[in-house]
């Protein structure tokens, strides 16, 4: 196998263009070396190949796409997701949702859970891995999202308990839920331009626009979530950080009562938690 760098050459030019975490995933991702192995053994030899997408992938991101894009990977709530050019980065943020979820059903589980545009499912699969005793639902749009979303429910292995349906929002669905989540779309038609390079260009348009206003999404969980959400559930939405009043207006104009605001933690509104009155 023709060798053209040793170990160390190559991680001191991915250095060039990484911080040493970042590099390291590079390796391990491209020539399977582990952070052990560039100690032990930091002049033996790298194939050639190895070295080549190694190179590509530094070119990939000078021009700007994030490494979760290269790599087709994110990491959410300390497990791995795979991810397409169909669904969201799930982001940090996100997680926010999840520790509302959990302080809410500290006492008691969720049995029935449902994700509305679940994207990559990182909400629904990692709900469905906290509360075993669960199933859930999770629904989009986009058919590739769906197809990512059930192959991360089996690396997880909650593939038993999830079911995915391909709707728009929760028009088509029928039964009740304790519990229903959502990251929809959010951010007002007229703003996605200005928004940062990696986002713009490598999230899918259908799971950023929330039309005009940025609450086109939110009307139309509103207007099936009285149908959907039990007696006694609770529902969690993931809202954009400057849209706690017009949410607060929309939540109360729709019948329904604010819970909670959760904050993230740069301290922004982040996660509204409802319940309806009924
Ligand atoms: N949080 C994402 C962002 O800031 C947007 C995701 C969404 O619209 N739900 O880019």
């Amino acid at each position: 196998m023709p060798v053209s760098m040793t170990l160390r050459e190559l991680y001191d030019r991915i250095r060039e263009v990484l911080p040493e975490v970042d590099a390291r995933y590079v390796l391990n991702k491209r020539a399977g070396v582990t952070a052990a192995d560039l100690i032990v053994a930091p002049d033996s030899g790298v194939p050639e190949g190895a070295v080549g997408l190694v190179m590509r992938d530094l070119e990939r991101f000078q021009t700007g796409e994030p490494l979760s894009r290269i790599y087709e990977e994110r990491a959410f709530w300390g497990m791995d997701f795979v991810l397409s050019p169909a669904t969201l980065d799930p982001r940090i943020d996100t997680e926010v949702l999840i520790e509302a979820v959990l302080q809410r059903f500290k006492d008691r589980s969720p049995l029935r859970i449902l994700d509305l545009g679940t994207g990559s499912g990182c909400i629904l699969v990692t709900l469905l891995s906290l509360f075993p005793q669960a199933y859930g639902v999770g629904v989009d749009l986009s058919p590739a999202a769906l197809q990512i979303a059930r192959s991360n429910a089996q690396r997880h292995g909650v593939d038993a308990r999830a079911g995915f349906v391909c709707a728009d929002w929760g028009g088509a669905l029928e039964g009740l839920f304790d519990l229903v989540v959502s990251n929809p779309p959010y951010i007002e038609s007229d703003v996605i331009l200005d928004l940062d390079e990696n986002v713009r260009k490598f999230d899918p348009i259908l799971a950023l626009d929330g039309g005009q206003d940025g609450l086109q999404a939110y009307k139309r969980i509103f207007s099936d979530l009285n149908r959907l959400l039990d007696e006694g559930g609770f529902c969690f939405l993931e809202i954009g950080f400057d849209q706690e009043e017009k949410l607060t207006r929309l939540i109360k104009e729709s019948r329904f009562l604010l819970k909670s605001v959760h904050a993230d933690s740069a301290g922004h509104p982040r996660v509204v938690e409802i319940f309806s009155a009924k």
